[in-house]
């Protein structure tokens, strides 16, 4: 255990000194009580007044006065030595039990609801289960503030603050940084929740998020009964521009060279969990995705629970010279330049490079994979309910749902137009995968209001594996 600023209990420290020095005093009182019967005996000895006959009797007196000093003094002071040891180490053994439980209780806790206090600035932090926290009167850093030799439930700060040390008393209360690099934490001992939206340049990766957190914010949280709440106020005033970007259809491109992260706490008003679900929905620029630089934000795929893989079909040259006609200039504008294939491929060399997953852990992520802008150029028609209901009508011996058709849909558009190879790297690469059509805009740009249209069925989808009391929840 690494030591830390902070008293130590008295069973663990001052305890052990007491015990020597009690034993140590015991000993030496015997001590002083044979010396002073022995220089009593000399005294009366060198005393010319007495006779022989009574030195003799002063002799056999403390002879026996020292004999049982050193014998009963000694069995007395090895019983009382005994008990205090048994004493102390009783106490000490409980008080280590108790510790122990409650520094077990605290763990579990924390890895039962999947609670992790992620930084958004370095990838280190993955390696500790609690940040460090700082004590709110000197400063000083408490690196392993729980349960311990310092105190079980609390403990003294070397200042003299009392702080408390579990999930229960206060201790996410505290201010704390990140144990790798040292920036503040905010989602102290929530439960994170962080779904990356990729995708090469221009397929829409922010229109589909501000489309879903409006859409989220607006509707779905209300009519839960869930409550969204903001760690500052630059996160909130960045929903809220999300929110007018909707109302008027102006969505900027993430052109600087940084990722959009949307966060906030997700709380339940029926408090129907505990702690918080704090949301990170993180949108990396298309250059910064196809370019392979500033691998630094590609590093918090790491905490990535879900995946939306956005795909622009006119980017597939097959797609595009079929619908070339039918689509406007400004739309043309907008076409995404990067093969859905080579945006899939660096992504994934990304998440196991970089962000360190294994393919095997890789493979336990969902992923939704979303056709964007079907609104464009009369595409819907390959996936609108009479398309559906065709083939649903073709696997009839199946009983297909609306979104079992919608998928098989999807995948046979994406074979159909050379993008064979993509459906089945995800088929081959992740295990729990569904593919969708959406339109994240719902219009030409420049025509006004958001008007998305299966936005939500994905991520809905996704949550349905992601965490079970917001699909439980979900209205
Ligand atoms: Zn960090
Ligand atoms: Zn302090």
């Amino acid at each position: 255990m690494m030591v830390q600023p902070a008293r130590k209990s008295y069973y663990f420290e001052k305890g052990y000194s007491d015990l020597y020095n009690s034993i140590k005093g015991a000993w030496i009182n015997n001590k002083i009580s044979i010396t002073g019967f022995w220089s009593k005996l000399s005294q009366k000895l060198s005393d010319t007044d007495t006779g022989a006959l009574e030195k003799l009797f002063y002799i056999v007196m403390y002879v026996i006065a020292i004999l049982s000093v050193i014998v009963v003094g000694t069995i007395v002071t090895l019983f009382l030595s005994l008990v205090h040891i048994l004493i102390l180490l009783c106490v000490m053994v409980i008080i280590y039990i108790a510790f122990l439980i409650m520094w077990g209780v605290d763990r579990l806790y924390l890895i039962w609801n999947k609670i992790f206090s992620p930084c958004t600035v370095c990838t280190k932090c993955s390696e500790y289960l609690i940040p460090t926290y700082l004590c709110p009167n000197c400063g000083v850093e408490h690196t392993r503030l729980t349960p311990g030799v310092y105190g079980i439930l609390k403990r003294e700060c070397q200042c003299g603050t009392i702080i408390p040390t579990t999930f229960f008393n206060g201790r996410r209360d505290l201010k704390a940084i990140c144990p790798a690099c040292g920036s503040p934490i905010y989602g102290k001992e929530s439960k994170p929740i962080c779904v990356p939206v990729i995708g090469g340049s221009a397929v829409g990766k922010t229109m589909f998020i501000t489309a879903f957190i409006r859409d989220f914010a607006v509707s779905v949280v209300p009519a839960s009964n869930w409550e969204i709440e903001h760690y500052s106020k630059e996160k909130q005033l960045l929903l809220e521009n999300i929110v007018e970007n909707y109302s008027k259809g102006n969505v900027r491109k993430t052109t600087d060279k940084s990722a959009i992260s949307i966060n906030f706490f997700l709380k339940s008003k029926d408090n129907l969990w505990y702690p918080e679900k704090l949301f990170f929905i993180y949108d990396i620029a298309g250059e910064v995705f196809g370019g392979e630089t500033e691998d630094r934000l590609q590093k918090q795929y790491q905490y990535c629970h879900g995946i939306v893989f956005l795909i622009d079909p006119f980017s597939c040259p097959d797609i595009l010279n079929d619908y070339f006609s039918k689509i406007s200039p400004a739309d043309r504008a907008q076409i995404s330049q990067t093969n859905p294939n080579d945006a899939l491929d660096i992504f994934i060399q990304k998440l196991q490079d970089i962000a360190g997953l294994s393919p095997s852990a890789l493979s336990k992520v969902p992923i939704a994979v979303v056709i964007n802008k079907t609104d464009i150029g009369g595409l819907q028609k390959l996936f609108d309910n009479t398309a559906l209901a065709e083939i649903i009508a073709r696997n009839s011996k199946k009983k297909l749902t609306e979104s079992d058709a919608q998928d098989i849909a999807c995948r046979e558009f994406l074979r159909q137009n050379g993008l064979g190879n993509l459906v089945q790297t995800i088929e081959m690469k992740f295990k729990t995968n569904k593919f969708f059509d959406c339109s994240a805009l719902g219009h030409s740009i420049g025509q006004g209001p958001m008007r998305p249209s299966h936005v939500m069925v994905p991520m809905r989808w996704l949550f349905s594996f992601i965490d079970r009391d917001i699909a439980k929840g979900w209205r």
